[in-house]
Formats: C-alpha cells, sequence, structure tokens
C-alpha cells in the first residue's frame, strides 16, 4: 500500500493509523493481558481503545474458580474477577 493509499485509509478511519482516529492506543484483545494494558495506557493518560472478538474478559470468562489471584482469601469466580477487571479498565478509560 503506498503512503497515499494508506493517509486516505486512515482519513476513512481505517486501517492502523490511530493517531488519524484519536486514540494514542489500540489494544487487540481483551483477555486479562489487554485489560492490563488498557488499566495501565490510560492511566498514562493515554487515549485507549480496546478492541475484542468476543466479551473482553478472555479464557477466565470460561474459568469457575481462580484460586492465584492476589488480594483474593478466597477463591473468585473467573468471569466475576474479569467483570471486575473490565470495570476498572473502563472507569480508568473514561477518566
Ligand atoms: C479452563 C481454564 C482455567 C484457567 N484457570 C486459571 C487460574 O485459575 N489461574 C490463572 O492464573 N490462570 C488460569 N487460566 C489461564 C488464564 O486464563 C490465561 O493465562 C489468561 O486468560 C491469558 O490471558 P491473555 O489476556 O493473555 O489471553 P486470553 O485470555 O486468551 O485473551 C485473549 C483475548 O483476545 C481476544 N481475541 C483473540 N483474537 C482476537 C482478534 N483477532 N481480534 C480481537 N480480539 C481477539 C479473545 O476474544 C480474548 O478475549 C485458565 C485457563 C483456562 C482455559
Amino acid at each position: 500500500m503506498s503512503p497515499n493509499q494508506r493517509q486516505a485509509l486512515a482519513d476513512r478511519g481505517g486501517g492502523f493509523h490511530g493517531k488519524s482516529m484519536g486514540y494514542d492506543v489500540i489494544i487487540a484483545g481483551g483477555g486479562p493481558a489487554g485489560l492490563t494494558a488498557a488499566i495501565y495506557s490510560s492511566r498514562a493518560h493515554l487515549k485507549t481503545l480496546l478492541l475484542d472478538k468476543k466479551i473482553p474478559g478472555g479464557q477466565l470468562n470460561d474459568t469457575t474458580e481462580v484460586e492465584n489471584f492476589p488480594g483474593f482469601e478466597e477463591a473468585i469466580s473467573g468471569s466475576d474477577l474479569m467483570e471486575r477487571t473490565r470495570k476498572q479498565a473502563e472507569r480508568k478509560c473514561r477518566a
């Protein structure tokens, strides 16, 4: 793709030109890794867009009990943990 074609695509809001869409960071995948990245990038005041092909939360959405997450004395269900993480990321991204 030529630079002109890339710019034309970016001007239409497509392609990989996050800056031209007003985002500093675009994260592909909303599992624990992607959600954590979103929390950190928005803490750094970078305008962040997170994309997931399904509901953000990744593999832990389907995990019954997570027993090794620091801060949770009792096991927490993977979907509850990811819902909390998702809300934390959304709150940080909106701030
Ligand atoms: C049954 C089970 C039980 C587990 N139990 C534990 C546990 O108790 N403790 C523990 O620490 N770990 C556990 N794990 C492992 C843990 O789930 C993974 O280590 C963790 O989810 C990896 O996170 P991730 O963000 O790297 O990837 P993933 O969780 O795989 O997330 C990837 C995300 O990217 C999205 N995605 C993929 N392709 C695209 C695309 N092309 N465009 C947009 N989005 C895309 C997916 O929809 C998904 O949401 C378990 C895993 C399973 C399967």
